[in-house]
Order: structure tokens, then sequence, then C-alpha cells
């Protein structure tokens, strides 16, 4: 990477943070070097900088303004206080005599009252972080219905007692673990340097994080679930059934989603055993004495049924089946159709159960657990029908009302010469796919040589966008994805390091390398933690087959090790930590300055660069992961607000831009869109999608079709769709809700009662219904902020007098 060049670079729009170099340029470049020793025991630099911004803020705090005079006092206190330093300290000088030798300087020039609310402002900082780790505060910080611990994870219902106990327990948790953590990151994560992700499981806990449970190994073996012992599945309904309940213990062993990798491949042999067993039915229905037009007519009679079977209402029904051996006798051949016919209706009864039965599992935290079902690949008739009963169930909807199921999540793969194309074997399951984004956003889509091309191998994404790595078993040679896992996620808060850096690019990648060191070492201790887990922690995880089949006092770090596992180092905000250095409008509606782009981009690669220099050195897979940051979209931006007022481009809007996305208010087309975005993923691997936001699709599939098809052309690997499908009813409103202040209501009629209508919005990677459940306030003004990338219409709805009125976005 070339940073000398993009040091020199440098762009408009920061002249309001640039220090003007005074207090830096005379003092930083004096040897021999002053060092600090911070509260949490590290050395670093001296740099005045950080005094003259402390004392600026308290004047900010004061309303007093700081003209050209006040700048030289500020300054000339900062160098006064090193050079103080320098003659008393041999050594690194201690923070808190640092602070206090600011409070004399202060007073000693008559600065009475910013010295009063500068000693406040330090005073505050340490009861913060004193009541971080306090857990009677954490319990009454509950107790009081803080919005951002009851509404911190959109998943989960705060109103109901499962959920109560699992938030009490999760604040006693994180109050411990900011107490076990090492004291540099639990300082650099209250200060919102950094976040260590799940706080409220681990490390109190030693439990892992998303994981893709090896269901087909569990399934086909057995496995022991509480005090029963299952026996591998005799139909694909026992299947279905097993699935969601180990879905349901392994809910209770980890904190991240867990993904059914592969379900229509994986599922196949179950739905074999159903046909074997309706194929033996047939022949004793249809024994050999019977007449040829008496079976047809059987069979006849059977496939009129097969409409209302599966819910087809005004659907065309499918077409005659064939029987899969014509060299037999027509009778056989008419058994096999019935068999056919009949396993058909129960693959999609099994994946109705499996969804009802995800949809309906509230386990012991109180939350649906994150599933999801990857599926797609699959070419036999039987994983064809899998697919289909999949996407039919999810079009259908949920319930008397049909509300959007938004579990599990849905993720079809798209692939060349299987269903891509016109003329390929599965090309119709493509347009099913196609017709069920555009009416309940699920399936998202994976492109198979994409993700192959990322990732280094194929498989569905983890949680809300994670995932693993290609690994190679070194006992077997062979490709192994099933049964892996990650180990935790640790972010680092990139727009506060460039407002750090106060415009200066060397200071940014100074700061940079110190504040990945903080991210090593919280990751260094997430895989610390999870190798303290004992089988019988998780006897399903470890025990049972969902990672392993390890006996009770078995290591399970020979689960995570070499490789196996991954732990992700995420961040947030490229777009404002790049605006710090080029300007709020280096990204435009229809283009972005390349230089611009060329910086966000060498921010993920130093940040791959140092995974593989990790991994090198461990032995654990770092991958750089695009975080979705469902609250810390909120959490980084408001505390950034508070301490450095509101900067052009970086803090003027209520939430930072998600991972390497383009900014939510902008409206690029979506082909502009994906071109921007499609390098990141190839350099963060370890959690990436994109997404689109598109009018009401639901009568023109084809234009979803056209962006699938350019998005896999250009290599995106993940790609979701965004498109109004919220449903009112009071009124029959069919489309986007309006956002209001801290909610959504019709358009049409104002309802916002969450029993009357169904908001189905993108959260993060996840679907959420934010009426039912609200969201924490960045999030909630993100998702107001989105704007179309296709002009269309937006909603409808039929008037009393039979006519209709419509909603349009036109984009710009
Ligand atoms: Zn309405």
């Amino acid at each position: 990477m070339d940073r000398a060049a993009v040091a020199h670079g440098k762009g408009t729009g920061m002249d309001t943070q640039t220090l003007n170099g005074a207090a830096t340029e005379t003092v930083s470049t004096i040897a021999p070097r002053v060092l600090v020793e911070k509260r949490d025991g590290r050395v670093v630099d001296f740099d005045p900088v950080n005094i003259v911004v402390a004392v600026k803020s308290a004047f900010a705090d004061l309303d007093k303004e700081v003209g050209p005079q006040e700048d030289d006092l500020i300054r000339g206190i900062a160098n006064q206080v090193e050079g103080e330093i320098k003659a008393r300290y041999n050594g690194p000088a201690k923070i808190e005599d640092i602070q206090n030798l600011v409070e004399h300087a202060l007073i000693e020039h008559h600065l009475y009252e910013v010295a009063r609310t500068y000693t406040t402002y330090r005073l505050n900082k340490d009861i913060e972080r004193a009541k971080a780790t306090d857990i009677n505060e954490a319990v009454s910080r509950l107790i009081n219905k803080d919005e951002s611990l009851v509404r911190e994870n959109a998943n989960k219902d705060s109103n109901v007692y499962a959920t109560q106990r699992d938030l009490l327990a999760g604040a006693v948790s994180k109050a411990s673990a900011f107490a076990m953590l090492p004291e540099t990151v639990a300082n650099a994560h209250l200060k919102g340097d950094i976040h260590f992700h799940d706080a409220d499981y681990s490390p109190f806990t030693a439990m892992s994080n998303c994981s893709l449970p090896d269901f087909g190994d569990m399934l086909r073996h057995g496995f022991a679930l509480g005090n029963a012992m299952m026996d591998s599945p005799k139909s694909i309904g026992t299947a279905a059934t097993q699935i969601t309940q180990i879905i349901k213990d392994i809910a209770g062993d980890q904190y991240g989603g867990q993904t059914v990798n592969r379900a229509d491949e994986m599922l196949e042999e179950y739905a074999k055993r159903d046909y074997e067993k309706n194929l033996n039915m047939a022949e004793a229905m249809i024994p050999d004495s019977t007449p040829i037009n008496v079976a047809e007519d059987m069979v006849r009679g059977l496939k009129q049924r097969e409409p209302e079977w599966l819910h087809f209402e005004n659907r065309e029904p499918l077409p005659d089946d064939v029987p899969f051996n014509t060299e037999v006798s027509e009778l056989e051949q008419l058994r096999q159709v019935y068999a056919k016919i009949m396993t058909r209706k129960a693959i999609y009864d099994a994946m109705q159960t499996m969804e009802y039965q995800i949809n309906s599992n509230r386990v012991s935290n109180g939350q649906t657990p994150f599933v999801t079902v990857g599926f797609g690949l699959g070419e036999s008739w039987f994983a064809r029908e899998i697919q289909r009963a999949i996407l039919l169930n999810r079009i259908r909807g949920l319930g008397k009302d049909r509300h959007t199921a938004i579990f599990p999540k849905l993720v079809f793969t798209i692939k060349h010469g299987v269903n891509a194309d016109e003329g390929d074997p599965n090309y119709d399951m493509k347009q099913l796919a196609l017709e069920c984004s555009t009416k309940r956003m699920y399936p998202d889509v994976v492109f198979y040589d994409n993700i192959v091309k990322i990732t280094g191998s194929f498989k569905a994404p983890m949680g809300c966008r994670s995932f693993l790595q290609g690994w190679i078993d070194p006992e077997t040679g062979e490709d192994v994805e099933d049964g892996r896992m990650n180990l935790g996620v640790v972010t680092v808060n990139v727009p506060r390091i460039a407002l750090e850096s106060h415009g200066d690019l060397e200071r940014f990648w100074k700061l940079f390398e110190e504040r990945m060191d903080v991210a090593h070492q919280a990751l260094q201790f997430r895989i610390m933690r999870c190798k303290q887990a004992t089988p019988i922690n998780a006897p399903t995880l470890f025990r049972y087959g969902a990672f392993g089949r390890l006996g009770a006092n078995d290591n399970v770090d020979q689960l995570f090790r070499n490789e196996r596992a991954t732990v992700s180092l995420g961040y947030i905000g490229l777009y404002e930590a790049t605006a710090m250095f080029f300007g709020k409008d280096w990204m435009r509606d229809h283009g972005w300055d390349p230089q611009g782009k060329e910086f966000a981009l060498s921010i993920v690669r130093r940040m791959n660069e140092l995974c593989k220099q990790w991994c090198k050195e461990e032995g654990y897979h770092y991958s750089v992961y695009s975080t979705p940051a469902e609250s810390l979209t909120d959490r980084f931006n408001r505390m950034d607000r508070e301490k450095f007022g509101e900067v052009p481009g970086v803090t003027d809007h209520d939430f930072y831009t998600n991972s390497f996305h383009y900014p939510v208010w902008l409206q690029p087309t979506p082909m502009e869109k994906l071109d921007y975005e499609k390098d990141f993923p190839y350099l963060a691997s370890g959690g990436f999608i994109n997404y689109c936001e598109f009018p009401c699709l639901q009568a023109n599939p084809k234009a979803l079709e056209a962006v699938w098809d350019y998005a896999y052309n250009i290599g995106i690997g993940y790609l979701g769709t965004n498109t109004p499908i919220d449903h009112c009813f009071e009124c029959g409103f069919e489309g986007d809700f309006e956002p209001t202040e801290e909610g959504f209501k019709c358009p049409e009629c104002g309802n916002s009662d969450p029993d009357k209508c169904n908001v189905t919005k993108r959260t993060c990677g996840y679907l959420g219904n934010p009426v039912q459940r609200p969201m924490v306030h960045g999030r909630h003004e993100e998702i107001a902020h989105r704007v179309k990338h296709m002009s269309g219409e937006t909603g409808h709805v039929t008037l009393d007098d039979g006519t209709n009125r419509e909603w349009f976005e036109e984009t710009k």
C-alpha cells in the first residue's frame, strides 16, 4: 500500500478540524520522545494535541468562543505542560499527573471556569468507567428501562418475561465482562474506540459466535438431546422437526446465528425415504390386477388435490409428473407418479412445519434464534421439490393475515449451469426465488463462483453476513464447511480515528496501527476464552456432532485451531472516515472520487494484511468483517458527536454508514451502487452483504433479475433485496410504511398499531418488524434516510369507490 501517496492527497473539508500546525509541528519534532502512561498501563507517545482538544471542548461546554488569541493561549498551555513533563520525568508521565499540570496551568492563566469544567469532565469520565463495571448499576439501568439496553437487539421482544430475565443476565454478564477483559480492551470499548461485541454473553461464558452446525452428520448418525436419544429420521417430516429441535438447543449454547447449509441437498435423502414408503403404499393401493384406466383415475384424483395441498390458490397448477423410470410396466409408472405427488406433499408439509417451528420457537433467552437456510444447488427431483416447498411456503406467509416470515433467513444460491441462465435445469427455481424476493424480500442470493473467489470455498453465510473461510481438513485433505464456527467479533471505530487525526493522514495511520493492536488483543482474549469451554458445557455442539464428537474431557481447541474456526476484525463507517480527508461530497448520487475510494480500500486492505499476519503467527483464522452494527451505528456516532461535535460528513447524521456501503441518503442506480461496493468484500471476506433499495417489484420481477445478473457478472458475492412489502390491515394499503419520529405508519390512514399491520424492514443483514419491536434511534434514522435506487411505485391502496391510489418515488 502506498501510504505516502495517500498522505499527500489531502482533500478539502478538513479546514475546521486541522489544528493549523502550531502545537503539533513545533513540538512533535523535538527529540527525545516524551512518554505517557495511560490509565490501563499502556505507554504511548505524548501528544499535545490531546490537551488542546480537551481544553477547547471545555471552552465549548461553557459556550466560550475560541478566537486566535485563545487559540494561542491554549497551544501555549499545551507546550508549557510538555516542557514541565520533560523537566520532571525521566520515564513516562502518568496521565493523572498530566491532567493535574493542565489544571494548574489553566488556573495560572486565570481560566477558573475552564479549569472547573475540564476537571469535572475528567471526573465524569472516571465515574462512567466505574459505573460500567458495577453490577448494581447495570441492574438499576435495566429496571429503569434504559432504551439502549431494551432496544439493543431488534430480534428480542423486551415485553416478555423470558427476555426480561435474559436482559437481566445480559446486564450482569456485561458488567462482569469489563472487569474480566484486559484493561486496555475494556477501556477502549468504554471509550468507544472499539466495540467488544456480545458482551452480554461473552466472555462471562466461554460461548462461541455464529456457526454452520453439521446437521447432516447429526441426522445421519443420530444424537442425544436432553434425555432422549434420537435415531436417524425415516422421513423428511421427522428430519425437519429434528433440525428445529437442534436449532433450539444450539441457540442456548452459542450467541450468534446458525445456518442450515445446503439444506436441499442435505434433506434429499430423507425425502427419498418418504418416496420409498409412498411407492410401497402405491403398490398396495394399485395392485397388479388394477385396470390401467382405474389407476389413471386414482393418480388424476390425487393430482387434483395438489393445488389445495400446496396452497396454490390463483397460481397455475404444476404440470403432470413423469415417472422416474419409463422402462417398467405402465402400472408401475403410475405408482411412481402417485408416490411423487404424495412425496411432494410430504416435503411441502415438512418445510411448512420447519418455518412455523422456527418462527414460533422462543428459546430460553426470549428471542427467535437467528437461523439461516441456504439452498438452491441441488438438481435432483427431491432437491428441486425441497427448494420449491421452501419458496412456496415463504410466498404464502404466516397465519391468516399472511405475515411475512422473518425467520429463517433464506439464502438462495445462483450458479451458471444450474439455475442462472435460461436453459439451465433449475432456471424455473430462480424465477420462483425472484417472485419470492419481490413479495417477501427473502431469499437473499449468493453467487456461487464469486463466493468461492472471495472466501476460498462455497457455503451459505451465517447470522447477519458472516462467512467462514475455505478450509481443508489436514487429516483428510477434504474441503470442510459444516461443523465450523466463528469465535467472536471486535469492531474498530474507524471514523473516530479519522476525527482524532484532525485531517493529518500520517497521524491517522499511526493511530490506526495503535487501535488495531488493541483490537488484536481483544480478539486474542476471545479465542483464549472460547478455548476454556469443555465438551460438557454444550453437549450438542461438542459431543453430539454439531461441531464434532468429542469425549467429555477432550480439549475443544482441536475444533478451533489450525484455522478451523474464524475470529472477526470488524470495521464501520468508511464513508465517514474518508469524508474527513476528502470532504463530505467525495461520494455523490452518481459517482465518487476515485482517490477517496482508494483510501477507503486502503483501510480494509491494511486490516486484511494484519489478519493474515496474525493468522500466520497464531494459527487462528482472523478475518476482516464488514460489521452490520445494528445498534453500534448509533453508539459510535453518538459518542463521537459528544466528543468532537458536528463534523460535516462525519457526525452530522445520527448514524454511521454500514461498513463499506454507499451512504443511504444518496441515490445511485443499483448498478452504480454495486460498482462502488464490489471490491470491498474481496478484502473483507469474513463478512459482507450488498443490498439495493427497490420500489414495488411484484409486477416486474425481470427488473430484479437484471440486477441479480448484473451483480453476478461484476463479482458480487452476496446480495439482498429491499422492496416495499408492508401491509396495513386497517385500510388495505400495500407498500412502504412511512417513517415517523420513532416508528412507522401507514401513509394512507396513519395506522401504526402493531396488531393491525405487518411492517418488514431490513435492520441489517436480517429483516425485522420495527413496529412490533422498535429499534435504537440511530438505526431507525438510518432506515428513515434510505432512498430508492430505482424509480417506481412504492405503494398502493384500493379506495372505497373502487379506484386505486398509488405512491411513487422518483430517483434523481
Ligand atoms: Zn392504512
